[in-house]
């Protein structure tokens, strides 16, 4: 008997997406490296939902399954600014210790509960756009991180699942580079949300996230002109 999907597991990806610049990069990074791509958005209690909007809409228009999951529990394991309004951003990363908008445990979560799902879909591949270059402070955006948690999926649930990584080693500019590449600069820039402070497309200027996007995308347009 033919199997009702033809479609080889290791052909398939799950992108792990936000609706930011990195994930919406890696979203489409994957409709040019796989023939068959989903979505998965992670509600996690974060004080702009605004950023799934931004994802649902993208995923849509590109008519890719989107998978909304709500894990707002994990916004009340931990004391930080992303998912309590009552507590001032950091705007720069302290000299000791980890910007108060990192989220324990946020990744591990995200990318075990992806595994799951991609193991029920029959997809091969995790995609997530975790970067060490512009890691921000966050442990869990490491390389050495990353595959240690693959190794524990695959053990975990005797599968063979490959978590993927395009941006590991891009700075922001490279990032931008490689949206420009595929095309979708435009999309990135005006329909992705980055913003700490809720804000779509070039954001409020000033928070961590929206500095460290705005000099990414300076630098490369800088590097573009040149050339
Ligand atoms: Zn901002």
């Amino acid at each position: 008997m033919e199997p009702k999907d033809k479609t080889n597991k290791r052909e398939k990806a799950l992108v792990v997406f936000s609706g930011g610049q990195d994930s919406t990069t890696c979203l489409y990074w994957a409709l040019n490296n796989f023939s068959e791509v989903h979505t998965i958005t992670f509600g996690y209690g974060q004080n702009h939902s605004a950023e799934v909007e931004c994802a649902r809409k993208i995923a849509m228009r590109e008519g890719v399954p989107f998978h909304y999951m709500d894990v707002s529990f994990i916004g009340t394991l931990s004391s930080n600014a992303l998912t309590d309004k009552t507590i001032t951003m950091d705007s720069e990363s302290p000299e000791e210790g980890f910007p108060n908008t990192f989220v324990p445990g946020r990744n591990l979560f995200f990318i075990s509960i992806a595994a799951v799902y991609a193991r029920e879909h029959g997809i091969g591949n995790i995609i997530t756009g975790v970067s060490q270059t512009d890691f921000s402070g966050y442990p869990d955006c490491r390389d050495s991180f990353i595959k240690s948690l693959n190794v524990t999926i695959n053990l975990a649930m005797d599968e063979e699942l490959d978590i993927i990584t395009p941006l590991m080693w891009k700075d922001k500019a490279e990032t931008w580079k490689m949206a420009d590449e595929l095309g979708v600069m435009e999309i990135i820039r005006n329909e992705t949300l980055t913003c700490y402070n809720g804000i779509i497309g070039d954001g409020c200027g000033e928070c961590p996230s929206c500095k460290l996007r705005k000099r990414g995308l300076e630098l490369y347009l800088e590097e573009k002109n040149r050339i």
